[in-house]
């Protein structure tokens, strides 16, 4: 699987892309909110490690901007914020899961494990075909990242003419 990092502490950072490599996954690093919005725009990660408190853009607003996209990757926040109205703040921006730091590498393996199978099960539900995508279950399309408007009428037909392009 391919994964994403977004942290800003070099020393976590290293330290779970270790454990990811051991994992046998491909790991991308980057430091940044903003980098982390470019990568989420250019490519396909399996799942999406991402710290709230990044310098520039803050991780919540990564985190935002995916899920306004239209993207299910699935998401790890890892942060320093703790309580619970932060929690749930995070859950409803379309978060997956959540650990407070400091947390144990075992756990932080499990739970991406965790997250990774259940994406797997979930199986192919998107379709890619150049810049346009669709989101089969939802029934919805976008080109890049503009929404269409769609009758279900319309997307019944982009969806049958997208599986025999
Ligand atoms: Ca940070």
């Amino acid at each position: 699987m391919r994964i994403l990092i977004a942290e800003d502490d070099p020393a976590i950072a290293a330290a779970i892309a270790d454990a990811l490599r051991q994992g046998g996954h491909a790991v991308d690093h980057v430091d940044s909110g903003a980098q982390a919005d470019v990568a989420l725009r250019d490519s396909t990660h399996d799942l999406l490690v991402l710290d709230l408190g990044l310098p520039g853009l803050d991780g919540s607003e990564v985190l935002h901007r995916l899920r306004q996209r239209g993207s299910g990757v699935p998401v790890l926040v890892i942060t320093a914020r703790e309580g619970l109205n932060e929690r749930v703040r995070v859950l409803d921006l379309g978060a997956d899961d959540y650990l407070v730091k400091p947390f144990a590498l075992t756990e932080f393996e499990a739970r991406v494990r965790a997250l990774l199978r259940r994406s797997a099960s979930k199986g192919t539900t998107e379709v890619r075909i150049g810049r346009l995508r669709l989101d089969l279950p939802g029934h919805r399309a976008w080109i890049g990242d503009t929404p269409l408007e769609l009758t279900a009428r319309e997307f019944g037909l982009i969806e049958a003419l997208a599986s025999r392009p």
